[in-house]
C-alpha cells in the first residue's frame, strides 16, 4: 500500500463530500459541487415529508392478527 500522506499538505483535514465522498470544494463546502449540495438539500426536505405518513403498513397487521 503506497503512503499517500507524504503527498498531502498538512494544513487541515479535508472532509470528503457527504454525498459522493469526493474531496469537498471551497465554494460548496462541505460538498464537492453545487449538485451534491442540492441532492442533500432535497433529501432533507423530502425526508421531512415522509416521516408523518405511514399507513400502508397497516394492511399487513390485519392478516397476522386473525389467527385464533
Ligand atoms: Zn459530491
Amino acid at each position: 500500500m503506497p503512503d499517500s500522506t507524504t503527498n498531502v499538505t498538512p494544513l487541515r483535514p479535508r472532509r470528503p463530500c457527504p454525498e459522493c465522498g469526493k474531496p469537498s470544494a471551497r465554494a460548496t463546502y462541505p460538498f464537492c459541487s453545487p449538485r451534491c449540495k442540492d441532492v442533500d438539500l432535497h433529501r432533507w426536505l423530502s425526508g421531512a415529508y415522509v416521516i408523518p405518513a405511514r399507513d400502508d403498513e397497516d394492511e399487513n397487521d390485519v392478516s397476522s392478527d386473525a389467527k385464533d
